[in-house]
């Protein structure tokens, strides 16, 4: 199995690691293949994503690590896109397409910061309202995924990670399962590939990875592709819970998964074995 993370957030925007640490703990790992993925610009909650000056020394120093390491592993340039940013994106080689915020009067609240906003959000703007705030967040990944067509989307459940802490809607509603098929079928038509992010899993001890088994089967359905991601903001962590999600998606049906290229093609097939780590 080729060993690789395509989601790697750096001390550029919100990560703890330097881009080297990251690619000295990718090289010890064993992994061929290495994708940085900044968060892209936004005019809004600037502190969790690049600034214009940050993202001019991170694509500059991604530039010099591709050259300083190219005869032991293939770094790719990428950058996770907010569906709020406006971003130029032409100069990386991928794009990670995700929902980080949803929308009240007043401005933006961040769904993977800490619960409290979100518990007010939904009691103020959604009236207790679970299932419509849910609504609102997969119509803005599916209408993220239809206008931006990512190369990979991320963290497909987010608005997850405060749901069992503070119960905010019920995963087992009909109703919420429709609205995140819409956007599972929005994803599928653009041609995504889904990551298999075990983020959580590392940074605050969720339970499995984004998104959940019933999904990741739906997606399997479909006839859909995944890759492994870590969200890695620390390097240590590079590969965190990477056992975890093979054994998932072994037991959903899946085989072979795809995985950052190691040499020009961006995106190769590997088969889904255990990780040694
Ligand atoms: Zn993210
Ligand atoms: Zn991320």
């Amino acid at each position: 199995m080729i060993l690789s993370s395509p989601h790697v957030h750096t001390q550029f925007c919100d990560g703890r690691s330097t881009a080297e640490e990251m690619v000295l703990s990718a090289l010890s790992h064993g992994c061929r293949s290495l994708g940085f993925s900044s968060h892209a610009r936004q005019n809004f909650a600037f502190h969790s994503a690049m600034s214009p000056e940050a993202e001019t020394a991170y694509i500059t120093e991604v530039r010099r690590l591709q050259k300083a390491y190219a005869d032991k592993i293939r770094i790719w340039l990428g950058v996770e896109l907010d569906s709020y940013s406006c971003a130029d994106t032409a100069p990386y080689d991928y794009i990670i397409g995700s929902v980080h915020y949803l929308p009240d009067e007043s401005g933006f609240v961040a769904i993977d910061g800490a619960s409290e906003p979100l518990y007010a959000l939904l009691k103020s703007f959604y009236k207790g309202d679970g299932i419509a705030m849910a609504r609102d967040y997969y119509l803005a990944y599916g209408a993220m995924m239809r206008a931006r067509k990512p190369q990979i989307g991320g963290h497909f459940d987010l608005l997850r990670k405060w749901n069992k802490a503070c119960h905010l809607f019920d995963e087992d509603s009909p109703l919420y399962r429709q609205h995140a098929l819409y956007a599972l079928e929005a994803a599928y038509e653009s041609g995504v590939i889904l990551e298999v992010n075990t983020g959580g899993m590392a940074r605050y001890g969720a339970e499995s990875p984004y998104p959940a088994k019933w999904q990741l089967e739906a997606w399997h359905e479909m006839g859909g592709e995944v890759i492994l991601a870590s969200d890695c903001h620390y390097a240590p962590d590079l590969l965190s819970h990477y056992n975890d999600a093979v054994e998932l998606l072994r037991k959903i049906g899946y085989e072979k998964v795809r995985v950052l290229g190691t040499d020009r093609e961006m995106f190769e097939e590997t088969e889904l074995e255990p990780v040694q780590l």
